[in-house]
């Protein structure tokens, strides 16, 4: 979908006819110009220069709650979108990169290499493919959080247009977009200074620089102690409450111990409201292996025996190659 060129294309038009065209895509989450209410010249010309199909494949998980879309973008690259419906809501997982530079040990994209950045449009398109499909349930899409394939802090302009366009055209809140990073402390900043309300989820995975830098190369360019210094500064200039997300990793990261150093070192490091989101693993082809969820409950208790409120996050996505990046490589 090109924006720019639907506006290019109507430019001559009385300007109601944008906003006719407009309303199509956001508001009835159309895919066809044909269904439209514009003219029929419009309509043919739209629909040779300016399509809204998506190329894509859904698989839905064995519970139904979630599915996943492989999207093939214009030029023939794919990439993976996840729609997780909870009772009240429905949020999109999307991916901002094809691939992923950051190499992450346990990661299904990261062992794929990074091949390009996705545009604005490409992002939104995300959210729009499964705006269509729960529209037909009478549903829409009310979260975002930008944790699919690729660092977002590295496609940070593109990402914050997405975003942009989530939050006015898709009428999603700010507050309920959500922006997660491996620790990319100058984009941390930059977010900072956006003075929007997005969320910001930093992906920990370890309580130490050891540990850390064995699961997650960034970790050797930036330390654990700086990127909770930029948090820190995040949250006092944004007044969110930010995410810190943890996979458990059975025999890895998941001791009560190490549930203490986590604790420790978040509320010695963290100046503001944060909590921490524990996430079953999806296992790859990696060497990793989810804990049990007794080891999940007790790790939870001992986070919050030590002051530090924690949540744990379903694990979607049976069925369909819950992590990210596993049903593109496939
Ligand atoms: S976990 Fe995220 S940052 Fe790490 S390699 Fe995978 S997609 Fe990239």
């Amino acid at each position: 979908m090109d924006l720019k060129k639907i506006e290019k294309i109507l430019k001559d038009e009385p300007k109601y006819r944008l906003t006719q065209a407009m309303d199509f895509i956001f508001k009835n989450f159309g895919d066809d110009w044909e269904a439209s209410n514009l003219s029929k010249d419009i309509k043919e010309k739209l629909s040779r220069e300016a399509s809204l199909k998506i190329d894509a494949e859904i698989f839905w998980a064995d519970d139904n709650k979630s599915a996943k879309a492989i999207i093939i973008l214009c030029d023939g690259k794919k990439i993976e979108t996840v729609l997780m419906r909870h009772k009240d809501r429905n949020t999109i997982c999307v991916s901002s990169q094809v691939g992923c530079p950051m190499a992450c040990a346990f990661c299904a994209t990261g062992k794929m290499g990074f091949e390009r950045n996705l545009s604005a449009e490409e992002i939104l398109e995300q959210a729009l493919f499964f705006a269509r499909l729960l529209k037909e349930d009478g549903e829409r899409v009310n979260n975002i959080v930008f944790m699919g394939m690729g660092e977002p802090m590295l496609n940070f302009e593109e990402v914050m247009k997405a975003a942009k366009l989530f939050n006015e055209k898709m009428e999603i809140g700010a507050r309920k977009i959500s922006i997660s990073t491996c620790g990319i402390i100058p984009g941390i900043k930059k977010l900072a200074d956006e003075k929007r309300q997005y969320n910001l989820a930093l992906s920990l995975h370890a309580p130490s620089d050891r540990l850390r830098g064995e699961l997650m190369p960034i970790n050797k360019k930036y330390r654990i102690a700086d990127i909770l210094d930029a948090v820190s500064d995040y949250i006092s200039k944004t007044g969110r409450k930010v995410l810190i997300e943890y996979i458990l990793f059975k025999g890895i990261n998941d001791s009560k111990d190490q549930a203490k150093e986590l604790a420790r070192l978040l509320k010695s490091k963290l100046k503001g409201p944060f909590v921490v989101n524990l996430i079953l693993y999806n296992k790859t082809e990696s060497e990793f292996l989810p804990s049990e969820k007794s080891e999940v409950d007790s790790f939870k208790e001992e986070l919050e025996e030590n002051g530090v409120e924690a949540t744990e996050r379903y694990r979607f996505g049976r069925g369909i190659d819950g992590a990210c990046g596993q049903l593109r490589k496939k």
